[in-house]
């Protein structure tokens, strides 16, 4: 490698360092200077610096490991790699050493990490905005069958955090806080570099956090960067996330400013200097704070409301009415007055000239954030075909007739140098040898690819690799989590935050459903191992119920000695980046059965696909587009379609107990649930509570999909044994995935919107 137009040898650097000897040093001084060592390079390279620029502004960057990333991105992976080995070290001890950083809840926040990753790949200028989270989300812990939450500390002394010389002052009702603003370098792969800017406060205590997540919420100079959506189930909660919305908004504004001025714009044409993506409606006071900013510098109202609505565009990410932000105007009032007066003008402007009341800013004493967006910024995109198509027709429609411009779609996408070239370099090269390396700058080449589904040694080869990566991810969790499985069973996985819309107490159900048939002699051709992998957030009670539920079941069939050499249940514990990393290049069959028009994309589905699962799943959010690009021998979709399922919520005709009482092999499932058997393995309590829920109520609409979900996922696990076959289809969707790179997400992002040169 490099370094100040020096050749430098890795081992070198650690001699001068320490005067040892790579072989005599301890995991963290070798983590240490490899660190430094990036950081170093990551600063050589060049950014942008071109006149517009784009602040992707979001309250979660779900980053990951960054390691063994910035290393394949400044293309010293390999060189790196050779020198420990060479020196009886392996990089492996050093990415174990390092914690990930929990900025984020799930999908959302790992998008934000992949478009910046994609930002700095394709050279554009664009930095994200974001909190620095002392205490991230948190470390889930399984105790007696339960989810418990605890702080999950991620800032070490030696971390990826630059400290810079920014810092702004950010007024609340009756009181200020100091910020200052920590960056991260994004580097792209053979390219540019980015910044990430993570805002902090200034008088951050630490302390005040102890053995669980709990904290003095009103302690707002204190607490404010502490967690990532605290708790939000009682108002203090839901003040404290309005204290941090605003401290991230207000701070970006700041900056956005600060850098346009330094570049010599004279604000008027600010617009042209700045352009701000509001990735869901949690920035969206960005709006009213660069108003009152422009206002401050002596823009008057009217123009300011003008610039601001050239610069602003949004992104939705949910159809799920309760995720849709309104705020108490009481809120606003307390946190920050000073919006208020603008928040208003801004809403009296459309009550002037707009008759559909259901468009209103200001509705019934609530802000509804979402459509502040729409009326006063430039862009509105939806995250997959299905899903843009259901906002312009259904959710948005009122928006979408008054704008229709401004709607668009940007399907979204992932990062191949950590969901292919990170997790998996067995298959990466395998690619590579196939085909060349031009898929990792241009990933539709992957398509070529399909000139050897006819070649018998291809398909043997990836059917060998996909067997390496399942005895790795065994190896893996025996060790880290005690847990064991056969991995000549077939690896069935559903990892992904918990949430009733996903579906995961339809998955349980299934395995029950298993259980029964295997006590009843009707036994599977091969085992099966079904994975699950989730977090619920610490207030949602049903979500931490079928967590139990699981883990409950898990327990159960590992106690069973003739279920359990057919079916296994491994609920891995704290499901973050770093696991789905290790665990999806090991599946075979992806689970994506979310209901109907809920899911908005989905990124999981599109890192198991390029990988080589296979996915069953419903047609919602990008399964529609993945079912188009491999066609249906290479997919497996089953359930009602999102029509019928919106018409249900129309008439309110779903009656979950009809389909109970018709179909007997579904009621002895859900019975199940409050037998003796799971009552002695868990609480009655939660156990009781999910059983109520789904014969009452099964709000997302399990019992309607279930019949078509077994038959279908038993159809998946026949067709596995006929191992060509199956290889084909793997060939088939890696080769297809191209379309799910975030290159060419951001590449339109930027055409369509932004127009950054
Ligand atoms: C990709 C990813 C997600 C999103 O998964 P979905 O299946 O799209 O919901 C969530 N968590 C982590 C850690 C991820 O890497």
């Amino acid at each position: 490698m490099k370094i100040n137009g020096k050749e430098k040898n890795f081992a070198t650097i650690v001699e001068q360092k320490y005067h040892k000897s790579i072989a005599m040093c301890s995991t963290e001084e070798l983590y240490v200077t490899l660190l430094e060592t990036v950081k170093e390079l990551a600063k050589e390279k060049e950014s942008n610096e071109g006149k517009k620029k784009l602040y992707y502004i979001s309250a979660e960057f779900l980053i990951g490991k960054l390691l063994s990333n910035n290393l394949i991105n400044l293309g010293i992976y390999d060189e790196v790699k050779k020198t420990l080995e060479n020196n009886g070290r392996k990089l492996a001890e050093l990415e174990e050493f390092e914690v990930e950083p929990s900025l984020g809840n799930g999908g959302l926040g790992r998008l934000a990490a992949c478009f910046i990753d994609s930002i700095a790949t394709l050279g554009l200028n664009g930095d994200g905005v974001g909190l620095n989270y002392h205490f991230g989300l948190f470390k889930q812990v399984f105790d007696k069958n339960l989810q418990k939450e605890v702080p999950n500390p991620w800032i070490t002394e030696e971390s990826w955090l630059n400290k810079t010389e920014k810092e702004y002052e950010v007024n609340f009702g009756g009181f200020k806080v100091k910020s200052k603003m920590y960056d991260i370098d994004v580097v792209g792969y053979n390219n540019r570099t980015t910044k990430l800017h993570l805002f902090d406060i200034a008088s951050v205590d630490e302390s005040i956090v102890g053995e669980t997540i709990d904290f003095n919420k009103e302690e707002i100079e204190k607490n404010l960067t502490l967690f990532l959506y605290p708790d939000d189930s009682d108002d203090k909660g839901r003040l404290l996330r309005v204290y941090q919305q605003y401290f991230m908004v207000s701070n970006a504004a700041y900056l956005i400013i600060e850098e346009a001025l330094e570049k010599g714009s004279n604000l008027h044409d600010l617009a042209d200097y700045a352009t701000v993506q509001i990735n869901d409606t949690h920035p969206s006071m960005v709006i009213p704070e660069l108003i009152r900013q422009l206002q401050e510098h002596g823009i008057l109202i009217n123009e300011a409301i003008e610039i601001v609505t050239k610069m602003c565009a949004y992104t939705n990410h949910t159809i799920l009415a309760e995720a849709l932000e309104k705020w108490p105007i009481a809120f606003l009032d307390k946190v920050v007055p000073q919006l208020m007066p603008i928040i208003r003008e801004l809403d009296n402007r459309i009550k002037g000239k707009v008759k559909d009341e259901s468009t209103y800013i200001i509705k019934d004493g609530l802000v509804h954030m979402a459509h502040m967006d729409i009326h006063y910024g430039y862009s509105v995109n939806g995250v997959a075909y299905l899903h843009t198509e259901i906002l312009k027709n259904t959710e948005l429609n009122n928006f979408y007739k008054l704008y229709p411009e401004k709607f668009n779609n940007k399907t979204n996408g992932i990062t191949f140098r950590r969901w292919l070239m990170e997790c998996n370099p067995e298959l990466s090269k395998f690619v590579t040898d196939l085909i060349g390396d031009g898929w990792k700058k241009d990933a539709n080449e992957l398509e070529k690819l399909g000139n050897y589904i006819n070649d018998d040694k291809v398909l043997d080869n990836l059917l060998a690799i996909k067997q390496d990566k399942k005895r790795e991810l065994k190896e893996y969790l025996k060790e880290t989590q005690g847990l064991e499985f056969d991995d000549n069973s077939i690896y069935d996985i559903q990892v992904k935050r918990l949430h009733e819309y996903k579906r995961q107490q339809m998955n349980a159900l299934y395995v029950i459903h298993k259980y029964f048939e295997i006590k009843e002699g009707k036994l599977p051709k091969r085992p099966i191992t079904v994975f699950f992998g989730a977090k619920a957030a610490p207030a949602y009670i049903i979500a931490k119920d079928i967590i139990h539920l699981i883990l409950c079941l898990q327990q159960i069939i590992d106690n069973d000695p003739v279920v359990s050499k057919y079916l296994k249940v491994v609920m891995v514990e704290n499901y973050n980046v770093t696991l789905a990393e290790k665990m999806i290049p090991a599946c075979d069959v992806s689970e994506q059965i979310s209901l109907a028009s809920k899911e908005a994309s989905g990124t999981g589905n599109m890192k198991f696909m390029l990988n080589g699962a296979i996915t069953l799943g419903t047609m919602d959010g990008a399964n529609v587009e993945i079912a188009e690009l491999v066609g249906e021998d290479n997919i497996y979709t089953f359930g009602e379609s999102s029509e019928t399922v919106i018409e249900r919520y129309e008439d309110a005709s779903y009656v979950s107990r009809d389909y109970y009482e018709e179909n007997e092999s579904l009621q002895k499932a859900v019975d199940f649930i409050v037998s003796d058997e799971v009552l002695k393995a868990g609480k009655k309590e939660n156990l009781e509570r999910l059983y109520n829920e789904l014969l009452n109520k099964d709000w997302f609409m399990t019992f309607p999909d279930f019949d078509d979900y077994v038959e279908t996922r038993d159809k998946v696990y026949d067709d596995y044994e006929d191992r060509k076959s199956w290889a084909k289809k793997m060939l088939v969707n890696i080769s297809k995935a191209g379309f799910f790179s975030s290159d060419r997400t951001i590449a339109q992002y930027n055409e369509e919107i932004w127009k950054l040169k």
